[in-house]
């Protein structure tokens, strides 16, 4: 499967509901999902034993009940993902292991909870598994590997080689194994992690060295986890991975492997961005529409306290305009400045990595517009923030066609819960 997308700078509908309803409805800013694109990769990734969703990307409530309901079970990075987990109605039971906490540490809350409830641990360091098997002797835990080489799509998506913190370095396997024995720990599984936007070329390399590392721990293991970096196309020239050919390398490691140990090896994939970007829309309003010298702004009720990988990455998001009346197709395209309401020169949508200010083709603008952000499911909402004492967004999920309220908008209540001025 290697298609790609392609986006219009115009839309009217989010999966059959008008934009300017579901803008009415809930108010702007405004984050919506639409269910059957999740549902839709799920399914894509059937051929896998365990599709272990990284709630990360966007872990609300209602989005993680509806992949539970559809087979998939979850990652936790922190006690707070734990929490929403078992909250999801994920179950604790170590047996199932519907919960894996994986990390590079244990702060103090994760390390606890992670006892309480028995999860499996992926550890991504060396003191993980003697602080673990010093509270749970004879526990089951997997290794993050970290197999000294790396891809991401910018230098801080990198999630492997001796620039990243994550995993266990690949030579000190035998040592792990040492630490696992003194406390009667059992390593079960390898994991490897290496970074988003994952290429086939770079992917066998991976598999090799998981075979490798495998190798090294021997018979006790029962699952490999290909980690997650599915990638999902944002511009027109960017693709899918060919799905078919990347479980094709994975299930030939899981195969030799198998037969090499003699029981059935379970290959899991971890995917976060690929399962949720697709599904969610940011919706925004134009509130200003002004020239400055050459540069049209379009300047609108969402910033980066919403979205913020703009700002972070310099990550290319497909805008579109939907007008508040009529079609917004119809108009002529200008370039336009995509701008927030932050007090921060940076506050722009429009950008390219390094800080750039770009502009985007779009149906000429005018106030009480919506703008959508698309493609802005996964590590959007999550990595919202109050700064300007901005309330977070509303999120809104669509589902057989009706579109249901999931996290309310925050009340200016909620922006000084917590806080006290002391006598
Ligand atoms: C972030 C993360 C993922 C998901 O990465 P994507 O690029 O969103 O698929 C999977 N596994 C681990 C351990 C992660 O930290």
């Amino acid at each position: 499967m290697i298609s790609t997308n392609s986006f219009n700078n115009s839309r009217s509908t989010i999966s059959g509901i008008p934009v300017h309803e579901l803008a009415e409805q809930f108010g702007t800013p405004l984050y919506v999902y639409d269910l059957s694109v999740i549902e839709k990769r799920i399914d894509e990734l059937s051929k896998f034993d365990v599709v272990r969703y990284a709630q990360k990307a966007c872990g609300n409530l209602a989005i993680l009940d509806r992949m539970r309901k559809r087979g998939v079970v979850v990652d936790a990075v922190s006690a707070g993902e734990i929490h929403r987990a078992l909250l999801a109605g994920y179950s604790g039971d170590p047996s199932k292991a519907e919960i894996v906490y994986t990390a590079d540490l244990f702060d103090r809350a994760s390390l606890e909870l992670a006892v309480e409830h028995a999860l499996v641990v992926n550890c991504g360091s060396p003191d993980m598994i003697s602080q673990l098997g010093e509270l749970r002797p004879g526990a089951e835990i997997t290794l993050r590997i970290n197999p000294g080489f790396g891809h991401g799509h910018s230098q801080k998506t990198n999630t492997g080689g001796e620039q990243s913190k994550h995993g266990i370095w690949h030579t000190q396997i035998d040592d792990c194994l040492l630490r696992a024995d003194q406390t009667g720990v059992t390593v079960t599984g390898l994991h490897m992690h290496i970074g988003s936007g994952t290429d086939l070329e770079h992917l066998s390399e991976v598999c090799d060295a998981m075979e490798k590392a495998a190798m090294t721990v021997g018979r006790t293991i029962h699952t490999i986890s290909a980690g997650g970096g599915l990638p999902v196309p944002y511009r027109d020239d960017e693709t899918y991975v060919d799905l078919d050919q990347y479980f094709d390398l994975w299930d030939a490691v899981r195969n030799r492997l198998s037969e090499r140990f003699g029981h059935h090896i379970s290959l899991e994939i971890e995917p976060g961005r690929f399962l949720a970007a697709e599904s969610g829309y940011l919706i925004a309003e134009v509130r200003s529409v002004k020239r400055m010298g050459e540069n049209l702004f379009a300047l609108v009720d969402a910033g980066f306290n919403d979205l913020a990988r703009p700002v972070m990455y310099g990550s290319y998001h497909p805008i579109s305009v939907s007008a508040k009346s009529g079609d917004a197709s119809e108009r002529e395209s200008v370039p336009v400045v995509v701008g927030g309401p932050l007090c921060e020169s940076g506050d722009i949508f429009t950008q390219r990595e390094g800080g750039y200010v770009d502009s985007r083709l779009l149906p000429a603008p005018r106030v009480g517009d919506y703008i959508v952000l698309e493609n802005a499911g996964a590590y959007g909402f999550v990595m919202a923030s109050n700064y300007n004492s901005k309330q977070r967004a509303a999120e809104v999920l669509i589902e057989n066609g009706s579109a249901k309220l999931i996290r309310q908008r925050e009340s200016f209540e909620d922006l000084t819960r917590g806080e006290m001025i002391p006598e």
